[in-house]
Order: C-alpha cells, then sequence, then structure tokens
C-alpha cells in the first residue's frame, strides 16, 4: 500500500525480527491513519535533507515492541515515530540539527545513542528535541554533541 509518492506501508511495518519470531505487525486501522501523517512528515523531512532516508523502524505492534524491548508507552505502538538514517546527507547529529532548524512540525525529534535519529508527528506537535547517548543516563533535554553540549 503507497502512503505517500516515496513511503510505502512496508517501510514502516517490515521488520526482521517480526518475521523472526512470526509476529504479525500488521497496523489496525486507527494506526493506518497515523501512518499516513507520519509518512507525510517523512516526505518533509526527505524534502529537507535532499537525500532518500532510510527507516529502521517503524511501527511496532504491541507484541514485536516487547521483543525488542521498547517502551510500552512508545509512540511507534501508536504508528507515530520511526526511526531513520540518512547516509546520503550526513550524520544523525547533522540530521537531526537540520530538523530542529526547520519549520518542521514535528513532534518529538531525537539523536540515539548517535546512531539513528528518531522522530515522530502527531495531531498536537509538541516540536521537543531530545538526545540519548546512554540508556542509563536516559532522555537529555535539547540536541547533544557526543561532549554533552547543546547543538543549537
Ligand atoms: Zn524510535
Amino acid at each position: 500500500m503507497q502512503l505517500t509518492a516515496n513511503f510505502l506501508l512496508t517501510h514502516f511495518t517490515a521488520s526482521e525480527t517480526a518475521e523472526r519470531s512470526t509476529i504479525d505487525n500488521s497496523p489496525p486501522p486507527d494506526v493506518l491513519a497515523n501512518l499516513a501523517r507520519l509518512a507525510a512528515g517523512l516526505e518533509e523531512v526527505q524534502a529537507l535533507l535532499g537525500a532518500p532516508i532510510n527507516i529502521s523502524s517503524g511501527y511496532r505492534c504491541p507484541g514485536l515492541n516487547r521483543a525488542v524491548g521498547g517502551s510500552a508507552t512508545s509512540q511507534h505502538v501508536l504508528g507515530m515515530a520511526a526511526d531513520f538514517t540518512c547516509e546520503a546527507f550526513g550524520t544523525p547529529i547533522a540530521i537531526a540539527a537540520a530538523i530542529q532548524a526547520s519549520d518542521i512540525a514535528f513532534d518529538q525529534c531525537i539523536l540515539e545513542f548517535n546512531r539513528w535519529v528518531h522522530i515522530s508527528f502527531s495531531p498536537n506537535p509538541r516540536g521537543r528535541v531530545l538526545s540519548i547517548y546512554d540508556s542509563r543516563e536516559g532522555y537529555l533535554e535539547g540536541l547533544r554533541g557526543t561532549d554533552g553540549n547543546l547543538i543549537a
């Protein structure tokens, strides 16, 4: 199913963990509506970056979310969030900085472990930017470099 010009539903539901564990990661209708909003938001992100993005995780049904150790309140379970990279554009920090400086109406943009960017789109976007480098340390307010300092 085509959600937007560049994104198919399978871009958001494909999961090696789900395949291995024979988890059916098909979204219910309310989640599908959220995924359509997410895909539209990612079209804006891709246009901003000017290069194809690679989605590593999108929708996670509750069973898959448990299997990957995701937070029970994860926006991935609602179909509102995706983790992605964009090698042709640059590092996850550069991607998050570009999104932070843009006028894209995201809900949360999180630099995760300096390896990918988590972005979510919701009906009432908060424009919240966070960073996480260490699970024990948890989420830090703002976009932080590897030295812990804020990136404007
Ligand atoms: Zn995520």
